[in-house]
């Protein structure tokens, strides 16, 4: 199933910080604009004021010239009256004198606010004044005379051009002053507009920027999210699977939890595991209680391996190494040497083994198999069911072993000794009281020693267990089965007389004989047993007796050859041949 990361969804960008950022930058190029505008504005207002200035000193040229211009008709004027006496010209002359006067106020005017102007402005017209002067005292003389003057003067301009250029290059002067501070402001102004036309582009491409990449974040964080939607989703419905498997094992592990006994569980699980994991099969393989041998308690599904019925749980890795095998997403090096493939062309068949584990021991192994090897998800659930069976079987099995501690054989699960010798004592008296017939078989393994020494005690182990199923599978309810010790068994034949033990213990040797048993992946050859029969009341009437007897009749049937059923009856002759 699939988790959802928290940090692997994108975050979208902080807000306030890049609002922030576009503010200082916006009010950075604002403060540059009106910087700009301000410095603009006041170069503006010198230009106007230089212009005015420029006007200013023409004007001041103008009215100086007008005034030379205007004494000179003046002059002129008096000149031509002192000499013809013509009244036209004196009336001329008349008519001026106020204008220059007017002219030269009005030139004053004009430089009122320059100090050295104003002093060369007076000289000015202190000297233009004595000039008309002068040209007055000629009209008076010709008017009082009424001749010619003998003494004409000199209309003479000089002192007066000289003053006037004074008063002009003065002006001229302030002027290209004026010039220069005027060229200076501007190119101040125009680094001042660059520059800051400079700044308040970069400021813009920056907030562009700005913009640009929270854009550019905001797509991210978006694609993100819905990524992180899709993951979500995904999950969602991993999670709506999982919860369905969780109910099937709950119900699995409820019904486990209902099991009495060990046959129930075997009944339940093939269906219960079957419906959990439909692509697979499977078999339940338990583990004996002196841990020395594993035999197939279920199995179910289509895929079944070609298994050992009962193995050593070395021959399980799972079991060794105390957890699922194969590891997940590997392909084993080495296969359990407890499983086979029946088409060995089928190379993506695979299968899992998962150890059922209780209190730190080892009690039975989970095998899955398929067509291809389990999903992730397969392996998840099977590894929850085993975690669950294993719980259920321990539960099962401590009450089991508290049941039967006491009176069963843990190799083989028959009865023991104990309970033989208790058993019989009690049957034998149900039988003296209901006068009815018990035989006994004792059994003893043919040439058991040689199997041992050749194929090794643990292969013996597996053959006793073996053969303990050959006598559970031939003994009836009533009957009573047990090991009465290493390789020699006793089996109680309730209401059996002479013929049908004779008859049932034929059975039971045939059987054996016909057992066949595979350990380590082979074939072991094949056993037979020798069997001795005592029946009651006819061999004898006490239990050590009755056992005795059949004892007895064993040991004839093991000196007549063996692989044979011999009765007590018989004791002094030969053994009846079975082979
Ligand atoms: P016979 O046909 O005469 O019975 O020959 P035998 O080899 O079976 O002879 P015997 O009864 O003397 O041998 C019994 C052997 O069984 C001896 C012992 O090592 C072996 N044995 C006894 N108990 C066990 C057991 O619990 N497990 C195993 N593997 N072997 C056992
Ligand atoms: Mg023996
Ligand atoms: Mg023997």
């Amino acid at each position: 199933m699939t988790t959802l990361k928290p940090d692997t969804v994108a975050q979208p960008p902080s807000k306030p910080a890049f609002f922030k950022r576009l503010s200082v930058l916006y009010a950075i190029t604002a403060a540059l604009l009106l910087t700009l505008t301000v410095f603009t504005w006041r170069t503006l207002d010198r230009l106007v004021a230089e212009n005015d200035w420029v006007t200013h000193t023409y004007e001041v040229m103008e009215r100086t010239e007008a005034v030379i211009s205007r004494l000179r008709t003046i002059q002129a004027d008096a000149i031509a009256y002192a000499a013809t006496g013509d009244i036209v010209r004196r009336g001329e002359f008349e008519d001026m004198a106020p204008l220059l006067d007017a002219e030269l106020n009005a030139l004053a005017d004009l430089v009122r606010d320059n100090p050295v102007q104003v002093r060369r402005m007076s000289e000015f017209a202190a000297s233009v004044r004595e000039e008309y002067a002068e040209s007055l005292h000629l009209v008076q003389d010709r008017r009082k005379s009424g001749s010619r003057p003998t003494d004409m003067p000199d209309i003479g301009v000089t002192k007066i051009r000289g003053l006037s250029g004074g008063i002009l290059s003065e002006e001229n002067r302030l002027l290209s002053q004026r010039n220069l501070d005027s060229a200076r402001s501007a190119l101040v102004t125009r680094s001042i507009a660059a520059a800051a036309l400079l700044v308040s582009l970069l400021a813009l491409a920056l907030a562009y920027w700005l913009v640009l990449r929270s854009h550019r974040e905001e797509q991210a964080a978006r694609a993100g999210l819905n990524d992180a939607n899709l993951r979500l989703n995904q999950s969602l419905a991993d999670a709506r699977d999982m919860s369905e498997t969780m109910s099937k094992l709950a119900t699995f592990g409820e019904l486990l939890h209902g099991c009495q006994t060990m046959d129930e569980v075997r009944e339940g699980i093939g269906k219960s595991l079957g419906a959990l994991l439909p692509q697979l099969g499977g078999r339940l393989a338990l583990i004996n209680p002196s841990q020395n041998l594993a035999s197939i308690g279920a199995h179910w599904g289509r895929h079944g391996l070609l298994a050992e019925s009962v193995f050593a749980p070395e021959d399980c890795w799972a079991l060794r190494r105390g957890q699922a095998y194969p590891l997940a997403g590997t392909t084993p090096s080495f296969s359990c040497k407890h499983v086979q493939w029946p088409n060995p062309d089928s190379p993506n068949a695979g299968y899992l083994c998962v150890p059922l584990a209780a209190h730190n021991e080892m009690i039975g192994v989970l095998t899955f198999d398929g067509e291809r090897a389990p999903t992730a998800d397969e392996r998840r659930i099977a590894l929850a069911a085993a975690e669950q069976l294993s719980l259920a079987l321990a539960n099962l099995r401590l009450k089991e072993t508290l049941r039967t501690q006491s009176i069963r054989d843990p190799l083989t699960g028959l009865f023991n000794r104990r309970y033989l010798e208790v058993s019989l004592e009690r049957e034998l008296q149900r039988a003296a009281r209901r006068t009815q017939p018990l035989a006994v078989l004792m059994l003893d393994i043919d040439h058991f020693k040689r199997f041992n020494d050749t194929l090794g005690h643990e292969a013996g182990d597996a053959l006793l267990a073996q053969f303990a199923e050959v006598l559970k599978h031939a003994a009836r309810a009533e009957d009573i089965a047990c090991r009465y010790g290493g390789e020699e068994f006793t089996v109680i034949l309730l209401e059996a007389d002479a013929a049908t033990a004779q008859r049932r213990a034929e059975a039971i040797r045939q059987s054996t004989s016909d057992m066949s048993m595979t350990w380590r992946n082979q074939q072991m050859p094949h056993v037979t047993v020798s069997i001795g029969i005592a029946v009651f009341p006819r061999d004898a009437q006490a239990p050590a007796d009755l056992l005795h007897r059949a004892d007895a009749a064993l040991y004839l049937a093991k000196k007549a050859g063996r692989n044979r059923v011999a009765s007590a009856e018989s004791d002094s002759s030969a053994a009846e041949t079975g082979a």
